[in-house]
């Protein structure tokens, strides 16, 4: 999906006027790739509609403010695509937030397979480390080894458990399990369900007699995304039996496609509230609706990049405050990337920032963190063979220029820095695209009011 919208989104960048028919293409490109990311047809044709209105209003929005001008339309309707595949995935209804000093009950429901036992276990793992005393209950007594699996993870991670393998009513379990851990006052209780192959009425019986033995304060659905276009009427089929109060996505990892936790959101008016990214326990993270949709997007993860480079920037508050007033201001230097990526290598897991770069997170995939080092270094080497004007430079200094001053090309300048750097052209050329997003995406992240200030390359 990233591909191919960015390929959406490239094509607007190098059309010299925006008019009805880019617009038109684009959001055809849209509907096609969300079509092909699992999103259901339905969601995908309102979300046409949407996306065009937005863009209307947007753009004469900024015509009766006299802002609009060609080269901020494309942000403009870059920023209206943006915000409404944001607002597909936040609901506007906030989950619920365990309280310390109370028995908080958390119930996972799902079909067999979708990460449910996992899920329970990282979800332990995570409020632990957060300081409540967290503890897991398995009333999953469909699956032979249920038990044996809850118990081995639970042990692994050094969580108190509750189990039986005698006792045959799930209901019973659950309730014996809640009301033992309640008298010893766990923070956190969390009761892991079975689930069955399919949704089938036997499996929503006993999900809502668990239900009202235990009454969960939150009623969690675990989703496999790799269901693909199922999430919705899976979703949906939950929602009406189990009126579960939050989504957990999983699988999100591999292969699968992120369409599915959108229809699932919109199907169910529910919030996503962490994706599963791997089988391990630390394999969870946080949802936040825009950096998930600046990924899908092929943007990678602006929020992450923005938060590793303020824990540095704390150090240095002054510092900070200059490099968040350059990037407000879209004047951020070649000289301020290299900055940034020196500060970067300096810090934790390499591939991990890397990632969170955008037009760089592709590229990582599957690189290992001496790799993206190594990486990281050829980029620093390529801004040390720069002259102190192309280094204080957005960047175009490298460009040939056709007749209507749009770049087309490199010139002879990135020619001399490859060699002199012992890099080559695309490498420089790489860089060069990194740093532009860089500055773009920081753009539309700051808000369309300093969206019109002068950028060279937003022409
Ligand atoms: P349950 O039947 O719903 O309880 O599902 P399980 O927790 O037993 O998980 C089923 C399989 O999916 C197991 O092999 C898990 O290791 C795997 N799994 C669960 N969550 C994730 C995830 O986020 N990523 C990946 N790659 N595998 C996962
Ligand atoms: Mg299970």
């Amino acid at each position: 999906l990233g591909k191919q919208l960015n390929n959406a989104l490239g094509q607007l960048s190098r059309a010299s006027v925006v008019d009805d028919k880019v617009i038109e293409a684009l959001l055809k490109e849209l509907c096609s790739a969300l079509l092909q990311s699992d999103v259901n047809v339905k969601l995908v044709g309102s979300l046409r509609t949407k996306v065009r209105a937005k863009i209307k209003k947007s753009l004469e929005e900024a015509e009766t403010n006299g802002t609009v001008r060609e080269s901020n339309k494309k942000q403009i309707v870059q920023k209206a695509v943006f915000d409404e595949l944001v607002a597909l995935v936040d609901p506007g209804q906030e989950p619920y937030k365990p309280i310390k000093g109370k028995s908080n009950v958390l119930m996972a429901v799902g079909i067999q397979g979708a990460g449910k036992t996992t899920t329970c276990t990282k979800l332990a793992v995570h409020y632990q480390r957060k300081g409540f005393r967290t503890c897991l209950v398995c009333a999953d007594t469909f699956r032979a080894g249920a038990f044996d699996q809850l118990k081995q993870n639970a042990t692994k991670a050094k969580i108190p458990f509750y189990g039986s393998y005698t006792e045959t009513d799930p209901v019973a379990i659950a309730a014996m399990g809640v009301q033992k851990f309640k008298k010893e006052r766990f923070d956190i209780i969390i009761v892991d369900t079975s689930g069955r192959h399919k949704q089938e009425s036997e499996l929503f019986a006993e999900m809502v007699n668990i239900g009202e033995a235990v009454k969960p304060d939150m009623t969690i659905m675990v989703l496999d995304a790799s269901i693909g276009q199922a999430a919705e009427g899976q979703s949906r089929a939950f929602k009406e039996s189990s009126d579960f109060g939050a989504i957990i996505v999983t699988k999100l990892d591999g292969h699968a496609k992120g369409g599915g936790a959108i229809s699932a959101v919109a199907a169910t008016k529910t919030p996503i509230i962490f994706l599963g990214v791997g089988e391990h326990f630390n394999d969870l993270e946080r949802f936040v609706p825009s950096p998930f949709i600046s990924k899908l997007l092929g943007m990678g993860d602006m929020q992450g990049l923005f938060e590793h480079m303020q824990d540095v920037a704390m150090a240095n508050p002054d510092k900070q405050k200059a490099m968040a007033k350059k990037l407000e201001e879209g004047k951020f230097a070649l000289r301020d990337w290299r900055e940034q990526l020196t500060t970067l290598m300096s810090m934790g897991s390499m591939s991990k920032i890397m990632s969170s770069i955008p037009g760089l997170s592709g590229a990582m995939e599957g690189m290992s963190d001496e790799d993206t080092g190594a990486k990281l270094k050829r980029m620093i080497y390529i801004m040390d063979s720069m002259r102190t004007d192309e280094l204080d430079s957005d960047g175009l200094i490298f460009m040939r220029l056709d007749k209507d001053g749009l770049p087309y090309a490199l010139n002879k300048r990135a020619a001399r820095v490859a060699r002199g750097s012992g890099t080559s052209v695309k490498e420089v050329e790489e860089l060069l695209a990194q740093a532009r997003a860089m500055r773009g995406l920081a753009k539309m992240a700051g808000g369309m009011a300093n969206a019109s200030k002068q950028d060279s390359w937003a022409k």
